[in-house]
């Protein structure tokens, strides 16, 4: 089994290199950000919940996205493994996710960190804005918001992995396959 965290600011490239990762390694793709969009769209209770708070560039509660995880793990048993995609985004998420896999046997084997310049991440939300219709992809101070949440409580997510030995950093910039060529490095060395 191999379960993967694909980790970076907003912007980074977490989405579509997601879709080669689970391509190439047959993984099972749990992102958060696609799940809460689905139950916004829904207009489910989570989803009502949510909407203001990603509206804004806030962060939603841990206990939401938390359980979100837990109920898709336990939707999949027989998956040969999971790519978390902006998941966990604070440390407590870290620390739940680690303990739902030690309950069930599992465990996270790499964080594998994009790493690309703000500017460069601002103009790449402005441009994928014309055509992903998410109204946090268009307002730059939502935007900044967003960048702002990453670093004051997503980025210490990253020292948690490293002191497991788990953290591994890829560039972000260049050409997709080569960022690709990148990550299989990162993930299979
Ligand atoms: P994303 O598509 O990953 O950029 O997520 C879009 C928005 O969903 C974020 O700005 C947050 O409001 C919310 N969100 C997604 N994942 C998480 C998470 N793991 N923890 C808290 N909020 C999240």
């Amino acid at each position: 089994m191999l379960n993967l965290v694909i980790f970076g600011p907003p912007g980074a490239g977490k989405g579509t290199q997601s879709e080669n990762l689970i391509h190439k390694y047959g993984l099972i793709h749990l992102s958060t950000g696609d799940i809460l969009r689905e139950e916004v769209k829904n207009q489910t209770e989570l989803g009502k919940k949510a909407k203001q708070l990603m509206d804004t560039g806030k962060l939603v509660p841990d206990e939401i996205v938390i359980g979100m995880i837990h109920r898709k793990i336990d939707e999949n048993k027989q998956a040969p493994g999971f790519l978390f995609d902006g998941f966990p985004r604070t440390v407590a998420q870290a620390v739940a996710l680690d303990e739902m896999l030690n309950h069930k046997l599992m465990k996270i084997d790499k964080l594998i960190a994009l790493e690309v310049s703000e500017e460069e991440l601002v103009k790449r939300i402005l441009k994928r804005g014309k055509t992903s219709g998410r109204t946090d992809d268009t307002d730059l101070s939502k935007i900044k918001t967003r960048v702002q949440e990453y670093e004051e409580k997503t980025k210490p997510v990253m020292e948690y992995y490293k002191k497991q030995g788990k953290f591994r950093s890829v560039s972000g910039l260049g050409e997709i396959e080569q960022i690709f060529q990148g990550i299989c490095k990162a993930v299979e060395v």
